[in-house]
């Protein structure tokens, strides 16, 4: 517990400064004294968020335009204007937009080592082909850590804090452990979505889902869950019903000889959906199975951004949306584009508005209605809360929740002046405006570097790991390619 001394007080609220007030660089407070004010705010059991704008995308608690948040105890305890809290440490949030943070339901964070290895590749022949039957079988058990602990590392830093993984580099057992131990190093909230790795002897998905869950998931008070990452085959889903885990599942339905969407039914019929269950792509997918899974309380997550880069087919954005679904958001993998979250809504805002003004210019007179900003930030923040079946715990900002927030920088040359906080958020800030982000509580960025870091190590780490990995499977990188 933090107990300010009144000079102390004073001292650290002008070392703050740099960090809030109009006017001031962050240059102006020196490492030092971030230090200290750092180790002030790890240790205040107490923390006040003053004066920001306070998008708590709760419905019931409304937005702010002016509010205080004050956490305690790694929970959010209270949220309006004009908190006295004596005792907590004070942020100083003038000018910055608070939300709760981005959720990213579904990204194979192992390619962490592997980003932009496809700049320009289509999912087939060039995904399945290089990164999944050449490169995925290369992967050491220490390359698959330094590949989760990358992406998780990067996906705190713009603003991400929670995320349905569904690393498929299972390869062994170990490669699991090394996957949940990078996921526990960096912080990150997540859903450890089981799935196989590159076949051999010592792949032992999905049996080993027995083991893992007993030895890390027997808590229900801790950051990860477990899923088990499945396709749409009754034999997968009965495995994830005995051991009692949701289930998250690619429904590409893009190949010819493929209709997931019979599939869903014989699921269904055989009584193995089950509420809580995920769904990824959906691409072209009828009405009616989409209705199978809203009727059946499953969720579903969308890679727009992905899948129209990548030609896995146009994005069911407003499909899912007409059977009154609540899509969720991913970044799938980095290997081709970036995995923030304002990407991801705004290339999702994008599709969606081209499909109504075409259907607009066909002349159709009952065109869907253009989503908003405010939606958008819905489906990156409380849908994604949804999907990983952690909505009672974040997803949104109010009393009770775990504080997972982000303070976003609103002042600076490319946002300002504020007149819209929902349109500034998804359509003009990138990472570059996460200032702090927390974690239950935690903080795990601030003024803007993520805490507790040795970036040149994981760096140095990322790089070593990249070269073995690529030179093992012979595959050759261009830089100017
Ligand atoms: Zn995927």
């Amino acid at each position: 517990m933090s107990h300010e001394h009144d000079t102390s007080r004073r001292s650290f609220l002008k070392v703050s400064a740099g960090f809030v007030a109009a006017g001031a660089t962050p240059s102006t407070a020196s490492a030092q004294d971030t230090g200290t004010e750092l180790n002030r705010l790890q240790g205040s059991r107490r923390i006040l968020l003053k004066g920001g704008v306070v998008l708590t995308m709760d419905r019931q608690l409304g937005d702010f335009a002016k509010a205080d948040v004050l956490i305690e105890d790694g929970r959010i305890r209270e949220i309006r204007p004009d908190i006295a809290a004596s005792d907590a440490f004070v942020v100083d949030a003038l000018n910055r937009v608070i939300t709760p943070g981005f959720i990213d339901t579904h990204s194979h964070s192992y390619q962490g080592i592997l980003r932009n290895i496809l700049s320009n590749g289509r999912v087939d022949p060039d995904y399945n082909r290089d990164i999944i039957a050449k490169i995925t079988p290369a992967y050491t058990v220490q390359d698959a850590y330094i590949g989760m602990l990358a992406t998780a590392l990067g996906m705190i830093d713009m603003g991400t804090t929670g995320v349905v993984d569904v690393s498929q580099v299972n390869n062994t057992p170990e490669h699991s452990d090394a996957l949940i131990k990078a996921m526990q190093t960096s912080g990150i909230r997540a859903v450890f979505g089981y799935s196989a790795g590159a076949p051999g002897p010592d792949m032992k998905n999905p049996q080993d889902v027995t083991r893992l869950k007993k030895t890390y998931f027997s808590s229900k008070d801790q950051l990860l869950t477990l899923a088990l990452g499945v396709g749409p085959d009754p034999r997968q889903f009965q495995v994830a019903r005995d051991n009692d885990v949701p289930v998250v599942a690619h429904l590409r339905n893009t190949l010819p000889q493929r209709d997931d969407g019979a599939r869903l039914a014989i699921l269904q019929k055989a009584g193995l959906l089950k509420a809580g269950d995920e769904f990824i792509h959906l691409l072209h997918m009828p009405p009616e199975p989409l209705k199978l899974i809203k009727d059946s309380g499953c969720h579903v997550s969308l890679s727009t951004g992905i899948e129209m880069t990548m030609g896995h087919g146009i994005p069911a954005v407003q499909n899912v949306l007409d059977v009154g679904l609540q899509p969720s958001l991913s970044s799938d993998h980095a290997v081709t584009l970036t995995s923030d979250m304002f990407s991801m809504m705004r290339m999702t805002g994008v599709v969606q508005r081209y499909g109504v003004y075409q259907r607009e210019v066909n002349g159709d007179k009952n065109a869907p209605k253009l989503l908003t900003c405010r939606e958008l930030l819905e489906f990156a923040t409380i849908n994604g809360a949804r999907t990983m079946n952690a909505d009672s715990k974040v997803g949104t900002l109010a009393p009770g929740k775990e504080a997972d927030l982000l303070v976003l920088k609103a002042d600076s040359i490319d946002i300002w002046p504020l007149n819209n906080a929902y349109g500034s958020v998804v359509g003009l800030m990138g990472p570059s405006h996460v200032e702090a982000v927390f974690i239950a509580g935690q903080v795990k960025k601030w003024r803007g570097s993520l805490v507790g870091v040795d970036m040149p190590k994981i760096l140095a780490n990322m790089q070593e790991a990249r070269d073995g990995v690529l030179k093992r499977a012979n595959f050759p990188t261009n830089l100017l390619g």
